[in-house]
């Protein structure tokens, strides 16, 4: 799967390109609106994610512009919170869908996944562990036959641990992948959300899941605990 990231940020666009790469995606980077429309031409990629403030031409330039050339990628539009411009106009202007600046890696992940399932490009894909299982194109997690709800948070820390199962994962990494790229709170935070799953996940079932590796993070068990 290959990716294009027309974004003007350096750090979100570093912060994209890794994320993605990461999780197996090639992934190009264009910095302006003419670069973005450029590569869109001379490859073949499967998602565009496009920020609507960029140098040169903005993001509904370069969508029309593709979409004029019938190039039918899907593409995600990234859009400023309180932004000058209205939401309808990134899908007025062929746009697949948006997010909203700041957004968590693990939600524009999810909406990369649902892009290219639309399309038919890729398999919906759910992550199990043991009888631990979740859906993220449902947002719904069981243990066996047991539905256990999950607050938004809640999933997506379990979703990455879920990712990077048998793995040891440090705060810093679950904070990266869970929380927006500006977030610079405390690391902390991810201690209480890893005891609100556990008790959830773990403490009515007797199992163990989610160890804690002295110094270093979590591990999920790839057994489920
Ligand atoms: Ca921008």
């Amino acid at each position: 799967m290959r990716v294009l990231v027309v974004e003007d940020e350096a750090k979100v666009a570093d912060a994209v390109r890794r994320g993605l790469e990461a999780e197996g995606f090639a992934v190009d980077v264009a910095p302006d609106g003419p670069e973005g429309v450029w590569l869109a031409g001379e490859h073949r990629y499967d998602v565009i994610v496009l920020d609507i403030m960029l140098p040169g031409m903005s993001g509904f330039r370069v969508c029309e512009e593709l979409r004029r050339a019938e190039n039918w990628t899907p593409i995600l539009m990234l859009t400023a919170k309180h932004g000058e411009y209205d939401l309808a106009e990134a899908l007025d202007s062929g746009a697949d869908d948006y997010l909203t600046k700041p957004f968590s890696f693990v939600v524009l992940l999810a909406r990369i996944r649902a892009l290219l399932r639309r399309s038919g490009r890729a398999a919906p894909i759910t992550h199990s562990a043991g009888d631990l299982r979740v859906d993220p194109a449902t947002h719904r997690c069981h243990r066996g036959d047991v539905e256990i709800t999950l607050t938004a948070r809640e999933f997506e820390v379990l979703e990455f641990l879920m990712r990077r199962v048998g793995e040891v994962v440090s705060k810093v990494e679950v904070l990266d992948n869970v929380w927006d790229f500006a977030f610079d709170g405390d690391p902390n935070i991810v201690e209480v959300y890893i005891r609100h799953l556990r008790k959830k996940l773990d403490e009515p079932f007797g199992r163990h899941a989610i160890e804690t590796v002295r110094g270093a993070g979590y591990r999920l068990d790839p057994g489920g605990g």
